[in-house]
Protein backbone atom coordinates (compact mmCIF):
# COMPACT_ATOMS: atom_id res chain seq x y z
CA UNK A 1 0.00 0.00 0.00
CA UNK A 2 1.43 3.61 -1.06
CA UNK A 3 0.20 6.58 0.14
CA UNK A 4 -0.76 9.35 -2.42
CA UNK A 5 1.84 12.34 -2.34
CA UNK A 6 1.06 15.51 -0.94
CA UNK A 7 0.42 17.30 -3.63
CA UNK A 8 -1.30 14.54 -5.49
CA UNK A 9 -3.71 14.28 -2.41
CA UNK A 10 -4.39 18.03 -2.17
CA UNK A 11 -4.68 18.35 -6.34
CA UNK A 12 -7.51 15.32 -5.69
CA UNK A 13 -9.36 17.11 -3.23
CA UNK A 14 -9.44 20.49 -4.95
CA UNK A 15 -10.50 19.28 -8.37
CA UNK A 16 -13.20 17.18 -6.09
CA UNK A 17 -14.32 20.21 -4.27
CA UNK A 18 -14.15 22.52 -7.25
CA UNK A 19 -16.87 19.88 -8.97
CA UNK A 20 -18.74 20.17 -5.53
CA UNK A 21 -19.31 23.84 -6.34
CA UNK A 22 -19.59 23.89 -10.32
CA UNK A 23 -22.13 21.29 -10.12
CA UNK A 24 -24.52 23.63 -8.17
CA UNK A 25 -24.54 26.10 -10.91
CA UNK A 26 -28.09 25.68 -12.26
CA UNK A 27 -28.36 26.86 -15.79
CA UNK A 28 -32.71 27.07 -15.44
CA UNK A 29 -31.96 29.52 -11.91
CA UNK A 30 -29.32 31.55 -13.75
CA UNK A 31 -31.90 32.17 -16.25
CA UNK A 32 -34.73 32.74 -14.20
CA UNK A 33 -32.71 35.05 -12.27
CA UNK A 34 -31.35 36.79 -15.07
CA UNK A 35 -34.67 37.22 -16.90
CA UNK A 36 -36.23 38.65 -13.28
CA UNK A 37 -33.83 41.10 -13.15
CA UNK A 38 -34.58 42.26 -16.23
CA UNK A 39 -38.20 42.48 -16.07
CA UNK A 40 -37.56 45.37 -13.37
CA UNK A 41 -36.31 48.24 -14.88
CA UNK A 42 -33.47 50.75 -13.53
CA UNK A 43 -33.13 53.06 -15.59
CA UNK A 44 -32.49 56.38 -13.41
CA UNK A 45 -35.28 59.20 -14.04
CA UNK A 46 -35.55 61.58 -11.39
CA UNK A 47 -38.55 63.21 -12.51
CA UNK A 48 -40.22 59.56 -12.28
CA UNK A 49 -41.25 58.46 -8.66
CA UNK A 50 -39.64 55.11 -9.50
CA UNK A 51 -37.14 56.30 -11.70
CA UNK A 52 -34.33 54.64 -9.42
CA UNK A 53 -32.98 51.35 -8.95
CA UNK A 54 -34.64 50.93 -5.64
CA UNK A 55 -37.05 47.98 -6.97
CA UNK A 56 -34.26 45.92 -8.48
CA UNK A 57 -31.66 46.48 -5.56
CA UNK A 58 -34.90 45.16 -2.66
CA UNK A 59 -34.80 42.18 -5.30
CA UNK A 60 -31.01 41.55 -4.90
CA UNK A 61 -31.23 41.83 -1.14
CA UNK A 62 -34.25 39.77 -1.07
CA UNK A 63 -32.75 37.00 -3.56
CA UNK A 64 -29.70 36.97 -1.37
CA UNK A 65 -31.56 37.05 2.25
CA UNK A 66 -33.32 33.96 1.35
CA UNK A 67 -30.53 32.40 0.19
CA UNK A 68 -28.96 32.87 3.57
CA UNK A 69 -26.66 36.09 2.73
CA UNK A 70 -25.95 38.61 5.60
CA UNK A 71 -27.19 41.36 3.24
CA UNK A 72 -26.45 45.29 3.62
CA UNK A 73 -28.46 47.79 1.79
CA UNK A 74 -27.13 51.60 2.26
CA UNK A 75 -28.91 54.47 0.31
CA UNK A 76 -26.89 56.63 -1.58
CA UNK A 77 -29.48 59.15 -2.45
CA UNK A 78 -32.99 59.00 -1.77
CA UNK A 79 -34.43 55.61 -3.50
CA UNK A 80 -30.93 54.60 -4.70
CA UNK A 81 -29.62 51.76 -2.40
CA UNK A 82 -26.32 49.97 -2.88
CA UNK A 83 -26.62 46.36 -1.79
CA UNK A 84 -24.29 44.05 -0.89
CA UNK A 85 -23.55 41.02 0.74
CA UNK A 86 -20.17 39.47 2.40
CA UNK A 87 -20.21 35.30 2.87
CA UNK A 88 -17.10 33.79 5.27
CA UNK A 89 -15.58 30.95 4.36
CA UNK A 90 -14.97 27.95 7.57
CA UNK A 91 -11.01 28.96 7.24
CA UNK A 92 -9.61 32.36 7.25
CA UNK A 93 -8.26 34.20 3.80
CA UNK A 94 -8.12 36.98 1.39
CA UNK A 95 -11.41 38.38 0.46
CA UNK A 96 -12.71 38.28 -3.50
CA UNK A 97 -15.44 40.90 -4.01
CA UNK A 98 -17.54 40.43 -7.54
CA UNK A 99 -18.85 43.56 -8.53
CA UNK A 100 -22.33 44.46 -10.89
CA UNK A 101 -23.79 47.64 -11.13
CA UNK A 102 -28.05 47.53 -10.74
CA UNK A 103 -28.58 50.38 -12.83
CA UNK A 104 -29.39 50.02 -16.51
CA UNK A 105 -29.59 52.94 -19.75
CA UNK A 106 -32.59 54.47 -20.69
CA UNK A 107 -34.15 52.20 -22.80
CA UNK A 108 -34.86 54.67 -25.79
CA UNK A 109 -37.82 54.35 -27.88
CA UNK A 110 -39.77 51.32 -27.48
CA UNK A 111 -40.43 51.37 -31.09
CA UNK A 112 -36.64 50.75 -32.28
CA UNK A 113 -37.05 47.34 -29.66
CA UNK A 114 -38.16 43.87 -31.87
CA UNK A 115 -38.47 42.38 -28.32
CA UNK A 116 -40.08 44.69 -25.70
CA UNK A 117 -37.30 46.27 -23.32
CA UNK A 118 -38.22 45.23 -19.93
CA UNK A 119 -39.78 41.88 -21.30
CA UNK A 120 -36.85 39.51 -20.83
CA UNK A 121 -38.19 37.58 -23.90
CA UNK A 122 -36.39 34.16 -24.24
CA UNK A 123 -36.00 33.55 -27.64
CA UNK A 124 -33.35 31.48 -29.65
CA UNK A 125 -31.18 30.57 -26.77
CA UNK A 126 -31.15 34.16 -25.60
CA UNK A 127 -32.74 36.62 -23.49
CA UNK A 128 -33.30 39.79 -24.98
CA UNK A 129 -34.24 43.15 -22.86
CA UNK A 130 -32.40 46.37 -21.64
CA UNK A 131 -29.35 45.21 -18.65
CA UNK A 132 -29.32 41.52 -20.05
CA UNK A 133 -25.79 42.32 -21.60
CA UNK A 134 -24.93 45.27 -19.51
CA UNK A 135 -25.11 43.71 -17.19
CA UNK A 136 -28.15 42.35 -15.38
CA UNK A 137 -27.20 38.91 -16.96
CA UNK A 138 -23.65 39.35 -15.25
CA UNK A 139 -25.28 40.48 -11.99
CA UNK A 140 -27.25 36.94 -11.62
CA UNK A 141 -24.20 35.54 -12.75
CA UNK A 142 -22.06 36.30 -9.81
CA UNK A 143 -24.91 35.95 -7.48
CA UNK A 144 -25.46 32.06 -8.58
CA UNK A 145 -22.08 31.32 -8.65
CA UNK A 146 -21.46 33.08 -5.19
CA UNK A 147 -24.20 31.09 -3.94
CA UNK A 148 -23.12 27.55 -5.45
CA UNK A 149 -20.05 28.13 -3.01
CA UNK A 150 -21.86 28.69 -0.36
CA UNK A 151 -24.08 26.04 -0.68
CA UNK A 152 -21.66 23.04 -1.74
CA UNK A 153 -20.58 22.85 1.87
CA UNK A 154 -17.19 22.76 1.03
CA UNK A 155 -14.24 24.05 3.13
CA UNK A 156 -13.24 27.62 1.83
CA UNK A 157 -10.57 29.83 2.87
CA UNK A 158 -11.35 33.02 2.43
CA UNK A 159 -14.69 35.31 2.36
CA UNK A 160 -16.79 36.70 -0.49
CA UNK A 161 -18.50 39.87 -1.11
CA UNK A 162 -21.47 40.48 -3.70
CA UNK A 163 -21.52 44.40 -4.36
CA UNK A 164 -24.08 46.08 -6.23
CA UNK A 165 -24.03 49.38 -6.57
CA UNK A 166 -26.39 52.08 -7.78
CA UNK A 167 -25.69 54.51 -10.35
CA UNK A 168 -22.33 53.09 -12.61
CA UNK A 169 -23.87 54.36 -16.10
CA UNK A 170 -24.04 58.41 -14.68
CA UNK A 171 -21.75 59.64 -12.12
CA UNK A 172 -20.74 55.99 -10.20
CA UNK A 173 -22.00 57.52 -7.08
CA UNK A 174 -22.54 54.00 -5.85
CA UNK A 175 -19.38 52.65 -5.84
CA UNK A 176 -17.73 56.06 -4.94
CA UNK A 177 -20.03 55.90 -1.87
CA UNK A 178 -18.86 52.26 -0.88
CA UNK A 179 -15.40 52.90 -0.57
CA UNK A 180 -15.81 56.26 1.16
CA UNK A 181 -18.04 54.66 3.55
CA UNK A 182 -15.32 51.92 4.48
CA UNK A 183 -16.81 49.16 2.88
CA UNK A 184 -14.01 48.17 0.42
CA UNK A 185 -11.52 47.87 3.32
CA UNK A 186 -9.75 44.35 3.48
CA UNK A 187 -10.98 43.62 -0.10
CA UNK A 188 -7.73 41.73 -1.76
CA UNK A 189 -9.32 41.84 -5.26
CA UNK A 190 -12.63 42.69 -7.44
CA UNK A 191 -14.36 41.22 -10.47
CA UNK A 192 -15.80 43.69 -12.19
CA UNK A 193 -18.94 41.86 -13.83
CA UNK A 194 -19.25 43.71 -17.15
CA UNK A 195 -19.99 42.44 -20.72
CA UNK A 196 -16.56 41.45 -22.11
CA UNK A 197 -17.36 38.29 -23.92
CA UNK A 198 -15.73 36.23 -21.06
CA UNK A 199 -12.54 37.83 -22.32
CA UNK A 200 -9.98 38.93 -18.86
CA UNK A 201 -10.05 42.37 -19.07
CA UNK A 202 -6.52 43.44 -17.58
CA UNK A 203 -6.51 47.25 -18.55
CA UNK A 204 -9.05 50.48 -18.56
CA UNK A 205 -8.72 53.36 -19.91
CA UNK A 206 -8.89 56.45 -18.07
CA UNK A 207 -11.58 59.59 -18.10
CA UNK A 208 -10.91 63.13 -17.56
CA UNK A 209 -13.90 65.48 -18.31
CA UNK A 210 -12.73 68.64 -18.70
CA UNK A 211 -14.78 72.34 -19.07
CA UNK A 212 -13.23 75.50 -19.84
CA UNK A 213 -15.32 78.81 -19.64
CA UNK A 214 -14.01 81.75 -21.73
CA UNK A 215 -15.05 85.74 -20.93
CA UNK A 216 -15.55 88.33 -23.60
CA UNK A 217 -17.25 91.59 -23.46
CA UNK A 218 -20.62 91.54 -25.37
CA UNK A 219 -21.30 93.82 -28.12
CA UNK A 220 -23.17 94.49 -31.73
CA UNK A 221 -21.60 92.66 -34.32
CA UNK A 222 -21.46 95.41 -36.32
CA UNK A 223 -19.25 97.00 -34.06
CA UNK A 224 -17.33 94.15 -32.94
CA UNK A 225 -13.79 96.52 -32.02
CA UNK A 226 -16.35 97.26 -29.07
CA UNK A 227 -15.97 93.81 -27.53
CA UNK A 228 -14.38 91.46 -26.99
CA UNK A 229 -15.33 87.59 -28.84
CA UNK A 230 -15.03 84.82 -26.60
CA UNK A 231 -15.92 82.40 -29.67
CA UNK A 232 -12.71 83.16 -31.50
CA UNK A 233 -11.50 83.05 -28.52
CA UNK A 234 -13.04 79.79 -27.94
CA UNK A 235 -11.88 78.07 -31.38
CA UNK A 236 -8.12 78.36 -30.64
CA UNK A 237 -8.30 76.52 -27.73
CA UNK A 238 -10.04 74.02 -29.63
CA UNK A 239 -8.06 73.80 -32.51
CA UNK A 240 -4.25 73.55 -30.05
CA UNK A 241 -5.98 71.05 -28.03
CA UNK A 242 -6.27 68.69 -31.53
CA UNK A 243 -2.53 69.58 -31.38
CA UNK A 244 -2.38 68.18 -27.91
CA UNK A 245 -3.89 65.06 -28.90
CA UNK A 246 -1.36 64.63 -31.75
CA UNK A 247 1.49 64.71 -29.21
CA UNK A 248 -0.37 62.76 -26.71
CA UNK A 249 -0.34 59.69 -29.51
CA UNK A 250 2.97 60.25 -30.54
CA UNK A 251 4.27 59.99 -27.30
CA UNK A 252 2.63 57.26 -26.01
CA UNK A 253 1.77 55.46 -29.21
CA UNK A 254 -1.23 52.59 -29.38
CA UNK A 255 -1.92 50.50 -26.68
CA UNK A 256 -2.30 46.96 -27.66
CA UNK A 257 -5.85 46.40 -25.71
CA UNK A 258 -6.85 49.99 -25.30
CA UNK A 259 -5.99 51.92 -28.88
CA UNK A 260 -5.25 55.46 -29.01
CA UNK A 261 -5.47 58.38 -26.30
CA UNK A 262 -8.01 60.94 -27.16
CA UNK A 263 -8.55 64.39 -26.40
CA UNK A 264 -12.19 65.28 -27.74
CA UNK A 265 -14.09 68.20 -27.87
CA UNK A 266 -17.68 67.68 -27.35
CA UNK A 267 -19.46 70.57 -26.66
CA UNK A 268 -18.42 74.55 -27.79
CA UNK A 269 -21.14 77.08 -26.69
CA UNK A 270 -21.59 80.65 -26.49
CA UNK A 271 -22.83 81.87 -24.63
CA UNK A 272 -22.62 79.61 -22.29
CA UNK A 273 -26.16 80.39 -20.88
CA UNK A 274 -28.80 82.77 -22.15
CA UNK A 275 -29.91 83.71 -25.30
CA UNK A 276 -27.74 83.42 -28.52
CA UNK A 277 -28.65 85.93 -31.13
CA UNK A 278 -27.15 86.44 -34.66
CA UNK A 279 -26.23 89.98 -34.25
CA UNK A 280 -24.66 89.88 -30.51
CA UNK A 281 -20.89 88.90 -29.17
CA UNK A 282 -21.68 86.99 -26.35
CA UNK A 283 -20.19 87.80 -23.19
CA UNK A 284 -18.92 84.01 -22.74
CA UNK A 285 -18.68 80.62 -24.61
CA UNK A 286 -17.84 77.51 -22.95
CA UNK A 287 -15.87 73.97 -24.32
CA UNK A 288 -16.06 70.56 -22.80
CA UNK A 289 -13.91 68.05 -23.40
CA UNK A 290 -14.31 64.23 -23.34
CA UNK A 291 -10.87 63.24 -22.39
CA UNK A 292 -9.84 59.23 -22.98
CA UNK A 293 -6.25 58.02 -21.59
CA UNK A 294 -4.32 54.64 -21.61
CA UNK A 295 -2.41 53.69 -18.67
CA UNK A 296 0.88 55.53 -19.18
CA UNK A 297 -0.49 58.98 -19.50
CA UNK A 298 -0.26 60.98 -16.60
CA UNK A 299 -3.37 63.07 -15.31
CA UNK A 300 -1.58 65.46 -13.66
CA UNK A 301 0.54 66.34 -16.16
CA UNK A 302 -2.53 66.49 -19.11
CA UNK A 303 -4.23 68.75 -17.07
CA UNK A 304 -0.78 71.01 -16.70
CA UNK A 305 -0.33 71.02 -20.57
CA UNK A 306 -4.29 72.26 -21.17
CA UNK A 307 -2.98 75.10 -18.06
CA UNK A 308 0.17 75.89 -20.78
CA UNK A 309 -2.56 75.72 -23.87
CA UNK A 310 -4.63 78.36 -22.03
CA UNK A 311 -1.40 80.34 -20.51
CA UNK A 312 0.14 80.41 -23.81
CA UNK A 313 -3.11 81.99 -25.79
CA UNK A 314 -3.06 84.73 -22.76
CA UNK A 315 0.26 85.35 -23.23
CA UNK A 316 -0.22 86.21 -26.98
CA UNK A 317 -3.58 88.10 -26.25
CA UNK A 318 -4.54 90.06 -23.54
CA UNK A 319 -7.99 89.18 -23.77
CA UNK A 320 -8.10 85.89 -23.77
CA UNK A 321 -9.51 85.39 -20.72
CA UNK A 322 -10.61 81.74 -19.71
CA UNK A 323 -10.83 79.30 -16.67
CA UNK A 324 -10.06 75.29 -16.54
CA UNK A 325 -11.86 72.81 -14.42
CA UNK A 326 -11.91 68.96 -14.06
CA UNK A 327 -15.46 67.99 -13.33
CA UNK A 328 -14.66 64.18 -13.82
CA UNK A 329 -11.50 62.40 -13.39
CA UNK A 330 -11.53 58.47 -13.68
CA UNK A 331 -7.57 57.21 -13.75
CA UNK A 332 -6.81 54.54 -16.14
CA UNK A 333 -5.78 51.42 -14.69
CA UNK A 334 -3.66 48.31 -15.58
CA UNK A 335 -3.62 44.44 -13.68
CA UNK A 336 -0.66 42.67 -14.03
CA UNK A 337 -0.91 39.11 -15.58
CA UNK A 338 0.99 37.65 -12.73
CA UNK A 339 -1.51 39.41 -10.11
CA UNK A 340 -3.47 36.47 -8.13
CA UNK A 341 -6.36 36.87 -9.26
CA UNK A 342 -5.61 36.72 -12.94
CA UNK A 343 -3.63 33.65 -12.40
CA UNK A 344 -6.50 32.26 -10.57
CA UNK A 345 -8.95 33.33 -13.64
CA UNK A 346 -6.73 32.25 -16.08
CA UNK A 347 -6.88 29.14 -14.69
CA UNK A 348 -10.21 29.11 -13.65
CA UNK A 349 -10.65 29.56 -17.59
CA UNK A 350 -8.13 26.63 -18.48
CA UNK A 351 -10.72 24.44 -16.34
CA UNK A 352 -13.92 25.53 -18.46
CA UNK A 353 -12.84 25.48 -21.48
CA UNK A 354 -9.69 23.73 -22.20
CA UNK A 355 -8.31 27.15 -23.40
CA UNK A 356 -5.83 30.18 -22.56
CA UNK A 357 -7.90 33.38 -22.30
CA UNK A 358 -8.11 36.10 -24.21
CA UNK A 359 -6.87 39.08 -22.16
CA UNK A 360 -8.40 42.98 -23.12
CA UNK A 361 -8.80 46.20 -22.23
CA UNK A 362 -11.95 48.23 -21.71
CA UNK A 363 -11.99 51.51 -23.19
CA UNK A 364 -14.77 52.96 -20.69
CA UNK A 365 -14.20 53.68 -17.09
CA UNK A 366 -16.48 51.23 -14.98
CA UNK A 367 -16.96 50.91 -11.31
CA UNK A 368 -13.78 48.90 -10.80
CA UNK A 369 -11.92 52.18 -12.04
CA UNK A 370 -12.66 53.46 -8.51
CA UNK A 371 -12.05 50.83 -6.72
CA UNK A 372 -8.41 50.34 -8.36
CA UNK A 373 -7.61 54.13 -8.33
CA UNK A 374 -9.42 54.84 -4.42
CA UNK A 375 -9.22 51.56 -2.72
CA UNK A 376 -5.76 50.09 -4.50
CA UNK A 377 -7.71 47.01 -5.57
CA UNK A 378 -6.42 44.72 -8.23
CA UNK A 379 -9.29 44.07 -11.08
CA UNK A 380 -10.32 41.84 -13.27
CA UNK A 381 -13.45 42.74 -15.81
CA UNK A 382 -14.82 39.82 -17.22
CA UNK A 383 -18.62 38.75 -18.03
CA UNK A 384 -21.08 37.37 -20.58
CA UNK A 385 -22.30 39.99 -23.19
CA UNK A 386 -20.91 41.09 -26.39
CA UNK A 387 -18.65 44.36 -26.01
CA UNK A 388 -20.62 46.26 -28.55
CA UNK A 389 -23.99 45.47 -27.34
CA UNK A 390 -24.67 47.78 -24.44
CA UNK A 391 -26.94 50.39 -24.93
CA UNK A 392 -28.02 49.09 -28.01
CA UNK A 393 -32.04 48.50 -28.83
CA UNK A 394 -32.71 44.76 -28.36
CA UNK A 395 -29.74 44.16 -26.53
CA UNK A 396 -29.39 40.66 -25.94
CA UNK A 397 -27.12 37.87 -24.01
CA UNK A 398 -26.25 34.60 -24.36
CA UNK A 399 -27.75 31.81 -22.21
CA UNK A 400 -24.70 29.45 -22.99
CA UNK A 401 -22.18 32.14 -22.49
CA UNK A 402 -23.48 33.72 -19.28
CA UNK A 403 -23.67 29.68 -18.17
CA UNK A 404 -20.11 29.72 -18.62
CA UNK A 405 -19.68 33.17 -17.04
CA UNK A 406 -21.61 32.25 -14.24
CA UNK A 407 -18.96 29.21 -13.68
CA UNK A 408 -16.18 31.28 -14.66
CA UNK A 409 -17.03 33.29 -11.41
CA UNK A 410 -17.35 30.89 -9.25
CA UNK A 411 -14.08 28.96 -10.32
CA UNK A 412 -12.44 32.09 -9.77
CA UNK A 413 -13.21 32.55 -6.27
CA UNK A 414 -11.88 28.48 -5.69
CA UNK A 415 -8.60 28.89 -7.48
CA UNK A 416 -8.05 32.23 -5.61
CA UNK A 417 -9.16 31.48 -2.14
CA UNK A 418 -7.03 28.38 -2.72
CA UNK A 419 -4.16 29.74 -4.02
CA UNK A 420 -0.99 27.24 -3.96
CA UNK A 421 -3.10 24.68 -2.78
CA UNK A 422 -5.04 24.31 -5.78
CA UNK A 423 -1.87 22.39 -7.54
CA UNK A 424 -2.77 21.14 -11.53
ZN1 LIG B 1 -22.16 48.14 -17.22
Amino acid sequence: LTEPDAETHANTGFRRVLEDVLNRVDREELVHLARALVRIPSVYRPEESDGNEARVARFVADYLERAGFEVSIEEVAPGRPNVWAVWEGDRSGKTLLFEAHTDVVTEGSAEDWEHPPFGAERDGGRIYGRGACDTKGNLAAAMVAVRAVKDSGVSFPGSLILCHPVDEEGMMAGIKAFIERGHAEGVDAAVICEPEENQLCIKQKGALRVEVTLRGTMAHGAMPQSGVNPVTRAARFVVAVEELEGEEIERHGEDPFLGYPSLTPTILMGPDCGEPQINVIPASAYVALDIRTVPDQSHRDLVERLECIIAKLASEDPDFDATLEVIEERPPTETRKDESLVRAMARAYDHLTGEEPTYNGVPGATDGTFLHAWAGIPIVTTGAGDREIPHHADEWVDEEELLTTCKLYAATAMYYAYGEEAHV
